[in-house]
């Protein structure tokens, strides 16, 4: 499921980037190509009007480049005509007259021929070849050709039966066009690169902890309806015996006893269950307390159980009291429980701190042990170790669970040290949340 979303937030996120991307990306790509090409236009206005205007002189003087660095400059505007020194684009025209040229020209001075004949030539392009001469004008009067690698716009001028057509060199701008084009395309793919990774790294660190809490809450479930049901196949069986045989009074109050161990114990597991959940999610109201009165009262609740020393706690600590009960009740309760001892011993001692910024809490038993290797388990809900799993006073797993849950809810920290058949003590330190 979890996988799933995660897919298809990356799939959107990606998405969402494209379009982004894209219209950023063709907004500034549209705007440059429609500048350049409006540009160009103009250039090639510019020269039609130019020679329109000075034919005589720009045929016989053309204005000579002012060094030969302009010959590698890529964007030449069509300067001030008039001016001899103003740099200007590359460019030729032809003069046709009933469908034959009769005169081509180039505006560079360097191979500037003075007249048609046979040596016209642009760039490598053969302006007399009548092969070329039929390229050039089979596209109209106006428009944009590609000639070998060259690029140009060209536009016409009719003066009585000539018609004379400027062809302006854009090879550069379109070159530029064509690289800025793939650069964007680039940009494109490494930002769509970019952004899923970065989205996968995000969804990944955002959703794990879901993931796992959504399968420790599939586990929790599951190992809740197994340990549900031992229980209740006991009362089963104990019913079925019941009901099938022909039993004195005496046997009949032993199957009922079984029947009614195994509902208090079905009521502890589903109360535990609740005191889980209720954790997990009900917010208690805590005020300030002395730790004494809650020793008090796990004295009290444990006096016809097992004698529980008790030393320290005179001092106010800031919680709800119920889970400062509940968390050493169940220290206590486990001390007794795994416990084979005749003679148990249970002490339970807080200290606060000399700057009073901390406080701690230890339970001491001198019972069976725990193994050291069982430490990190113990605290995992439903789990048992060995021996308790076959005894029949262990509980379900879950009673350090929900201690676990309280010191996590008071930022605290357990320690467990344990020697097997001499007995186990556990830390508990918490920040004084008082001072
Ligand atoms: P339960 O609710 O079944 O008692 P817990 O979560 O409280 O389970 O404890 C988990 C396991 O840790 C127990 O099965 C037991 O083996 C071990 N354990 C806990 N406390 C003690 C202790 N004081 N002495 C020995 N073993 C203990």
């Amino acid at each position: 499921m979890v996988k799933k979303a995660k897919t298809q937030l990356t799939v959107a996120l990606v998405l969402a980037a494209l379009s982004i991307v894209l219209f950023i990306s063709f907004g500034i790509f549209g705007t440059t190509y429609y500048t350049n090409k409006k540009l160009d236009q103009k250039d090639l206005q510019d020269i039609m009007f130019f020679h329109t205007q000075n034919q005589d002189e720009i045929i016989n003087d053309l204005p000579p480049m002012v060094d030969d660095s302009y010959k590698n400059i890529d964007e030449k505007k069509v300067g001030d005509p008039t001016d001899p020194k103003a740099p200007r684009r590359q460019y030729f025209y032809i003069e046709v007259k009933d469908g034959e040229v009769i005169d081509a020209r180039e505006n560079m001075p360097n191979n500037f021929f003075d007249g048609y004949d046979d040596s016209a030539e642009y760039n490598g392009m053969d302006l007399s070849s009548e092969e070329t001469q039929d390229y050039l004008l089979s596209f109209g009067s106006s428009g944009s050709i590609n000639y070998e690698d060259m690029h140009f716009i060209f536009d016409s001028v009719e003066t009585g039966d000539i018609t004379t057509y400027y062809f302006l060199d854009t090879s550069l701008t379109h070159r530029f066009l064509e690289n800025t084009l793939k650069t964007t395309g680039l940009i494109l793919l490494l930002t769509l690169l970019y952004v899923l990774l970065i989205s996968r790294a995000i969804l990944n660190r955002a959703l794990d902890p879901l993931e796992l809490s959504i399968e420790n809450q599939k586990r929790f479930t599951g190992d809740a309806s197994h340990e549900l049901r031992t229980p209740l196949t006991a009362i089963r069986s104990n019913l079925d015996i019941l009901i099938g045989y022909d039993l004195t009074k005496e046997e009949q109050e032993e199957w009922l006893n079984n029947i009614s161990n195994e509902i208090d114990r079905m009521t502890k597991l589903t109360n535990d269950l609740l005191t889980l959940s209720r954790n997990d999610t009900i917010e208690k109201e805590k005020y300030e307390f002395s730790l004494k009165e809650v020793f008090d009262a796990v004295e009290f609740n444990f006096k016809n159980v097992c004698k529980i020393e008790t030393e320290g706690g005179d001092f106010d600590i800031f919680g709800a009291k119920e889970d400062f009960l509940q968390l050493i009740m169940i220290f206590v309760d486990n001390g007794i429980k795994y416990n084979s001892k005749e003679d148990k011993s249970i002490k339970v001692k807080a200290t606060l701190d000399k700057n009073e910024k901390k406080f701690k809490i230890s339970i001491s038993d001198n019972g069976d042990g725990i193994d050291n290797e069982n430490f990190e388990q113990i605290f995992e809900r439903f789990y048992r170790e060995d021996k308790a799993r076959t005894g029949t006073s262990g509980g379900f797993g879950l009673g350090l669970s929900i201690a676990s849950n309280i010191i996590n809810e008071y930022n605290g920290v357990v320690k467990v040290s344990s020697e097997l058949n001499e007995g186990t003590t556990f830390k508990i330190e918490f920040p004084n949340v008082n001072k």
